[in-house]
C-alpha cells in the first residue's frame, strides 16, 4: 500500500464502526501513524438501519464518511479495502488493494449475520447488517406491494403481503413495529385498492419471550405494544427452512411469504490468520484480556463486538452493542498513549448505560440500571439518545427533521425503489 514513512510507529485499525472510530478519534495528538481500513468509505449507524428498510429515513442520514470523521487528525490515513488475511508473526495485513505492515494492530471488525449453517436461509433470507441490505429490504417490500396491487391470484397476493421476521431481539421488534406503522398509517393511502388487512406481519422467536436481552417487564410491554399494532408474535418457534417462497417451521408448519427477514443472530467477523485458540469458537470473537490485548499478543488488540472479554460483571463477555465498543475504543487510545510512555495500562470496566427498543409511534421500552419503564417517556428518551449518538451534525438535523415530519404527517417519505432488488432464483 502507498503510505508515507513518517518515522512514527504505525497503528492499523481494521473497521470503522463504533469501536474503530471511537479509538481513532481519541488518538488525536498521540505520536502514531494511524491507518484506518474499512471495506466501506462510511461509518454505518446500525441502530437506525431498520428505519432505512421501512422508508422512514434516507440511507445518507445514517451513514457518515470515514474520512470526514477523522480529517482533523494529523498522521491519519484511510484506505477503503477488504482485509483478507493477517500474518501476526510477520506483522502484516493482506487486503484486496495490497499489503501493509504494522507495529500495532486493532481488530474492530464487528459481526456478520449468523445463519447457523442453514444454507437455504443464507441464500434466500434478507439480512439487515449494512446499508445496501437495508435498501434491499426497502426495495423488496415496495416491489412486492406494487405486484400485489396488480395481482388477481389471492394466494400469490397473500404471499406478497406476508412479512415474516425471524428473531425478536431489538432489531426484529423494531422492524416489526415499523412495518406495522406502514400498514396502519401509510400503505392504506398509497394502495387504496388493496385490502390492507391482507398484509400480515409475523414475528418469530425461538425463545419464550421477545427482547431476550432485556428485562421481563420490557418483554411483556413490548409484546403488548406489538400485538396492539397488529403484529403476530410467535414464541418458542424455530424457522428451519426457506426456499424463497415458503417458510418451514421446525414443527412442520409452512407459510407462503415473499418477504423473509432474518435478524436471528450474529457471529464475529473474524479474519483468517490467527491460531484458532485465540477465538471463542462458537462466537467467532477474539479472546482478549482486560486491556483488550488478544490472547498471546502484546501489540494486537480487539475491541467492540469482535472482542470477548470475561469479567466478574460479564462472565460471558460484554453485550454486542454500541456502548462497550465506544468505551473500549476510548480506553484503548488512552492505553496506547500509556504504552508509548512506558506507563501502566488501565483495565477496562464497562459502564452499562442501559438498553432500549422502540415499537412504533410513541412507544418504547427501556431498562436503565434498576429503572424499567415503557411507553411515551421511554420513546422520547429513545429518540433523544439515538439523535445524540448519530455521527455528524448534518445527520442529526436531517434525522430530527424526518422524524418530526413523519410524526406530524403520519408519513414515511422514503418510499422509493431507487434500485430494483432481484430475489435469487
Ligand atoms: C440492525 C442492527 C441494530 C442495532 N441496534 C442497536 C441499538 O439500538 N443499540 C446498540 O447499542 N447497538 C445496536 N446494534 C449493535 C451495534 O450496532 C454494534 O454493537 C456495534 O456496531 C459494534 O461496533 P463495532 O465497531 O464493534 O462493529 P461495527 O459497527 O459492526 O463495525 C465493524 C466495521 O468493520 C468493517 N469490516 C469488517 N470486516 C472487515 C474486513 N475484513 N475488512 C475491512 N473492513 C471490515 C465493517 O465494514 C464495519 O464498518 C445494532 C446492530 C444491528 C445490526
Amino acid at each position: 500500500m502507498n503510505l508515507p514513512d513518517t518515522g512514527q510507529k504505525r497503528i492499523v485499525i481494521i473497521g470503522g464502526g463504533f469501536a474503530g472510530i471511537s479509538l481513532a478519534k481519541n488518538l488525536k495528538g498521540v505520536d502514531l501513524q494511524v491507518v484506518l481500513i474499512d471495506r466501506h468509505n462510511y461509518h454505518t449507524f446500525q441502530p437506525l438501519l431498520y428505519q432505512v428498510s421501512t422508508s422512514g429515513l434516507e440511507p445518507d442520514s445514517i451513514a457518515y464518511p470515514l474520512r470526514k470523521v477523522l480529517n482533523e487528525l494529523d498522521n491519519f490515513y484511510f484506505r477503503m479495502a477488504s482485509v483478507q488475511r493477517i500474518d501476526p508473526d510477520g506483522k502484516t495485513v493482506f487486503t484486496d488493494i495490497g499489503n501493509l505492515g504494522y507495529d500495532y494492530l486493532v481488530l474492530a471488525t464487528g459481526t456478520k449475520t449468523n445463519f447457523f449453517g442453514n444454507q437455504n436461509i443464507a441464500r434466500y433470507a434478507m439480512p439487515m447488517k449494512t446499508v445496501p441490505q437495508a435498501l434491499d429490504i426497502r426495495s423488496l417490500m415496495l416491489q412486492n406491494f406494487e405486484k400485489a396491487d396488480d395481482c388477481l391470484d389471492p394466494v400469490e397476493r397473500k404471499a406478497l403481503l406476508n412479512f415474516c421476521i425471524v428473531g425478536a431481539g431489538p432489531t426484529g421488534v423494531e422492524l416489526a413495529g415499523a412495518f406495522a406503522e406502514l400498514k396502519n398509517n401509510v400503505f392504506p393511502k398509497d394502495y387504496r385498492h388493496l385490502n390492507i388487512d391482507e398484509m400480515e406481519i409475523n414475528l418469530f422467536e425461538g425463545g419464550p419471550r421477545v427482547l431476550p436481552p432485556m428485562s421481563e417487564n420490557a418483554s411483556k410491554k413490548a409484546t403488548e405494544f406489538l400485538k396492539a399494532l397488529g403484529v403476530r408474535v410467535h414464541l418458542n418457534v424455530i424457522a428451519s427452512d426457506y426456499d424463497g417462497e415458503r417458510l418451514t417451521l421446525k414443527d412442520g408448519t409452512t407459510l407462503n411469504t415473499k418477504n423473509f427477514i432474518w435478524t436471528a443472530g450474529v457471529t464475529g467477523a473474524a479474519i483468517e490468520g490467527f491460531a484458532t485458540h485465540v477465538l471463542v469458537e462458537r462466537l467467532n470473537r477474539y479472546k482478549v484480556n482486560r486491556f483488550n490485548q488478544v490472547e498471546g499478543y502484546d501489540t494486537v488488540f480487539a475491541i467492540g463486538d469482535i472482542a470477548y472479554m470475561e469479567t466478574d460483571g460479564f462472565p460471558k463477555g460484554h453485550p454486542q452493542v454500541a456502548q462497550p465498543a465506544i468505551q473500549q475504543g476510548e480506553l484503548l487510545a488512552d492505553n496506547l498513549e500509556r504504552m508509548l510512555e512506558g506507563k501502566e495500562l488501565k483495565p477496562f470496566t464497562y459502564r452499562d448505560k442501559g438498553t432500549m427498543a422502540t415499537i412504533g409511534r410513541n412507544k418504547a421500552v427501556a431498562d436503565i440500571k434498576k429503572l424499567k419503564f415503557a411507553g411515551f417517556f421511554a420513546w422520547f428518551i429513545w429518540m433523544f439518545v439515538h439523535l445524540m449518538a448519530l455521527v455528524g451534525f448534518r445527520n442529526k438535523v436531517v434525522v430530527f427533521f424526518n422524524w418530526a415530519y413523519n410524526y406530524i404527517n403520519y408519513d414515511k417519505a422514503a418510499r422509493l425503489i431507487m434500485r430494483r432488488f432481484r430475489p435469487k432464483a
